[in-house]
């Protein structure tokens, strides 16, 4: 064994060390994925199994939240000119 700790992505399988890859933590268990490409796909499908009515409010704010960043970091840029 080496100093990093072997991992195996959830996705896919691929092994990789310890500190590369995707790392995601819900509600305190952590989820490894070797590439974004992985994770990215696990989010999918996870999303597939969550119920609309729970997602869908979930989404919204966050939408609203990041478009509201956006308007911020658009309006300070424009005060630059
Ligand atoms: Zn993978």
């Amino acid at each position: 064994m080496g100093k990093k700790n072997k991992m195996k992505c959830m996705y896919c399988g691929r092994t990789f060390f310890e500190g590369q890859g995707v790392t995601i933590v819900i509600g305190g268990e952590t989820f490894r994925f070797h590439s974004k490409k992985c994770a990215l796909e696990f989010f999918r499908r996870l999303m597939e199994r969550i119920p609309p009515e729970s997602a869908l409010p979930a989404a919204k704010s966050l939408a609203r939240e990041l478009e509201e960043a956006i308007k911020k970091k658009e309006e300070l840029s424009a005060k630059k000119f």
